[in-house]
């Protein structure tokens, strides 16, 4: 994104909408902070600037992979699904991803306010990929995997983005290894994410991992969802 400084009237409606503080105002004018900056458009779409001075620029690689990652309204080429890029766990019920015997995790990594490089993706996917677990194949993050040790393309680690998902299942037996790797993971990271967990209600009500997570001092915010019209497999 770039700001025209001949054009720009520095009354700072686009610096106060900027989901990661990548604008700021120097001598009256907006000045946009490129590796901050993570392409998100919405400066753009919603800061109504009184005098049209935000202008999209055409990205080159690898910056260009900032955008999909970050712009809830482009659809991700990898996988033709808007919203970053991924359907999550929502279509869980009916397309049956999740057996009885298994855990899904979903890990978001950066959030609005925070964002993230691309190489904290990293930090997990080396991890997870040791302890056996399954990637979600419709999923971005997956897509950028090169190798069987969950390394990614060194050129986009230094890439900035809003937040990005990485999704997999494991057997239930191995949940455990997953959330000792999380907790190791936490203390060399530098921003924020956020873990969810899915599994199935058993018949007499019990849920497997509750005791997992406890066990390993996470604290859990249960969440139920109805979608009602995902009844398409
Ligand atoms: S595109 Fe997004 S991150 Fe970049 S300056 Fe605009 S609002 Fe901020
Ligand atoms: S909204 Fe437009 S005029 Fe206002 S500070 Fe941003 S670029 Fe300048």
């Amino acid at each position: 994104m770039e700001i025209k400084a001949d054009l720009c009237i520095g009354c700072g409606q686009c610096v106060i909408i900027c989901p990661v503080q990548a604008i700021k105002l120097i001598d009256n004018i907006a000045v946009i902070d490129k590796n901050l900056c993570v392409e998100c458009s919405i400066c753009k779409r919603n800061a109504d600037c009184p005098v049209n001075a935000i202008r999209s620029r055409r990205l080159k690689w690898p910056r260009v992979i900032r955008s999909p990652f970050s712009d809830v309204i482009s659809t991700h080429r990898l996988t033709g699904i808007p919203g970053r890029g991924t359907e999550e766990m929502k279509t869980n019920d009916v397309t049956n991803r999740f057996g009885v015997d298994e855990i899904g995790f979903s890990i978001e990594i950066g959030r609005p306010g925070v964002g993230t490089h691309l190489g904290n993706i990293e930090l997990f996917t080396t991890k997870l990929t040791s302890i056996g677990v399954n990637f979600e194949r419709e999923s971005p993050v997956s897509a950028l995997l090169i190798d069987d040790s969950g390394h990614i393309k060194k050129d986009i680690k230094e890439e900035r983005v809003l937040s990005a998902i990485i999704e997999f299942k494991v057997p239930l037996n191995k949940a455990i290894l997953v959330l000792q790797a999380i907790k190791q993971i936490e203390k060399n990271i530098d921003t924020v994410f956020t873990v969810g967990v899915i599994s199935q209600v058993m018949k007499d009500g019990a849920i497997p991992i509750l005791d997992l997570l406890t066990q390993q001092e996470f604290s859990v915010r249960p969440n139920a969802k109805v979608n009602i019209g995902l009844g398409k497999v």
